[in-house]
Formats: C-alpha cells, structure tokens, sequence
C-alpha cells in the first residue's frame, strides 16, 4: 500500500508569502530562509509587517484568494488521488492554506496554525512539531505504508530521504546539485511517470 507525500508551495500552488509581498505591495513579506535563517526571526518580522498595514486574516485570506494553483495542479493531484492516498505536507498555516485548498479539492493536509484575535489580527504562529515532514513519513511507515514523497526545496529533503521514494520537483539549480540521489521531475507529465514507476517497483 502506498501513499504520496506532496509538498504544496513550489509543487501544487505559487509561493505564498511571494504572492502576498506582490499583490499587497510590501515588499519586505518576500523574505524567506534564505534571508532570514532563523524562522522565529523571520515569522515575527512577517507578523509585524502584516500588523503594520493593518492587514488582519480576513484581508490577507482575500488576497490568498486571488491567487490559483499552478497551471495542471488539480488535474495532476486528481490524476495521483486516483492511483494512491496523497497526503500534504507543508510548512503553510492552515488560515493561508485554505482559500487554495478549495481550488484543490480539499485534500488532506498537514501543516502549522495560527493565532488570530477577535478583530482578526494575527498574534502569532504554531508549529505543530519539530521537523514535521520527516515525522509525518515516520509515522506512515510505523502504519505500513509505502512512502512516496515529492518537493522542491531544502525543507523537503528530510521527508524525501526518509521516503521510500523521493523526487525534486522543480527545484532550484543548487538544491538539485546539493542533492543528487533525488530524481528530478520538471512537469507534471515527468512527475507522474516518476510516481508510476515508484508505485509500480515499491
Ligand atoms: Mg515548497
């Protein structure tokens, strides 16, 4: 029995924080890891721009909302949910997440909350737990599955090593080059023969 371990920003919809910083105008939301190592660090700065222009969950969830999966994002998870149980595990906040989740169909999803008040200013975050791609992959394994997994970047190389198959899909160049042992998908045509032929050898 298998099951496919998606990753969602990057894999299935745009990144949202970069979607954010563009269509509010606030530059500095662009922010990532790469420029902002500590993610407590980076969250905080993220929480306090977005208080800053007054933009409170419901504001920030209409602006989530005029954002769309990538283009054949649907038709491939439809596509994969036929064929597996597909799982996704991201580091999103279910309170950003959803607006594209139902362009997606509502599939299963694991990832972080936030902490809103009654007037809808976000006050803060929650990571559900310490490096949650790989437990999450630990855990199906402890379940007797088969794990294949599926991400563009640097926090998805636990849960790809952990699987029992992993694939880049469309990864930057150097995440690629620092991880060879993945397999590299760069459309969803490739990423669907990859998966069958996991499937099919697992
Ligand atoms: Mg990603």
């Amino acid at each position: 029995m298998h099951i496919a371990c998606l990753d969602l920003e990057g894999v299935l919809i745009p990144e949202i924080w970069v979607g954010l910083a563009e269509r509010t105008g606030i530059a500095d939301l662009r922010a990532t890891t790469r420029d902002v190592p500590d993610y407590d660090q980076l969250m905080r700065q993220r929480l306090r721009l977005l208080n800053q222009h007054k933009l409170g969950l419901p504001d920030i969830q209409a602006v989530i909302s005029t954002l769309a999966p990538l283009p054949g994002a649907r038709e491939f998870l439809d596509w994969l949910r036929e064929r597996c149980q597909v799982v996704i595990l991201s580091d999103t906040y279910y309170e950003f997440a959803l607006p594209l989740m139902r362009q997606l169909g509502y599939p299963t999803l694991m990832c972080h909350k936030l902490s809103v008040d009654e007037n809808g200013r976000v006050i803060d975050y929650h990571l559900r737990q310490k490096d949650p791609k790989r437990q999450a992959v630990k855990a199906f394994h402890a379940l007797n599955f088969k794990v294949i997994a599926a991400g563009d970047s640097y926090n998805d190389t636990s849960m790809l090593s952990e699987a029992d198959a992993g694939i880049f899909y469309c990864p930057p160049e150097n995440v690629a080059r620092a991880f060879p042992q993945f397999p590299v998908a760069r459309n969803y045509e490739e990423l669907k023969s990859a998966f069958a032929e996991a499937i099919a050898r697992l």
